[in-house]
């Protein structure tokens, strides 16, 4: 996987049509796939979208845990699958 994670990355490439992909990609079969477009989302968070809150919310219900626990921190949650804030 050469996606790159970063904030810097996420903003670019992005118009309205960028957070659908994204919030696509939540959905797919890998989970790096969904990490990658949940980090990516969440940067899109701020703005107020409810599809984006919804989706970010719902990977707290990930079958990865890796995905859950990130999903846990960008909320600043206790992480369902391990208790942890970060
Ligand atoms: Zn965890």
């Amino acid at each position: 996987m050469a996606l790159p994670i970063g904030r810097e990355t996420t903003h670019n490439d992005d118009g309205p049509g960028g957070v659908e992909r994204l919030l696509e990609r939540m959905s797919d079969a890998n989970f790096n796939v969904r990490l990658v477009a949940l980090m990516a989302v969440a940067a899109y968070l701020p703005g107020g979208d409810r599809r984006v809150a919804g989706a970010v919310r719902k990977a707290l219900d990930d079958p990865k845990h890796k995905v859950r626990h990130a999903a846990a921190r960008i909320l600043k949650v206790p992480c369902p699958g391990c208790g942890r804030t970060r």
